[in-house]
């Protein structure tokens, strides 16, 4: 990657918690504050903390350490593509 792309992917970062009503929607709990733990390099964290990159056709949340796509989601139509392999589990609270 060089500069240039590093200054337009952070022009393109919000944090976790800018993704929180889409996280919202899919999980119907409030999941900025519940712990997650990266597949990559074991980082642990609340989703908020994670990176969210919004203008992708759904949301991506990253590693703030490794930068793994932990979390992504895809709506099309009247259905929502939830892939977290890149997370070791999500909490989500009852
Ligand atoms: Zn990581």
């Amino acid at each position: 990657m060089d500069e240039q792309d590093g200054d337009r992917n952070r022009e393109l970062m919000l944090d976790g918690n800018a993704a929180g009503g889409m996280l919202y929607d899919v999980f119907s709990a409030e999941m900025t504050g519940a712990p997650t733990e990266c597949a990559s390099c074991g980082r642990r964290g609340e989703i908020g903390s994670l990176l969210a990159f919004t203008q992708a056709p759904g949301l991506v949340l990253r590693c703030p350490s490794c930068e793994n796509a932990m979390v992504r989601i895809v709506r099309a139509g009247d259905v929502t593509y939830l892939d977290a392999r890149g997370a070791v589990y999500l909490r989500i609270a009852r």
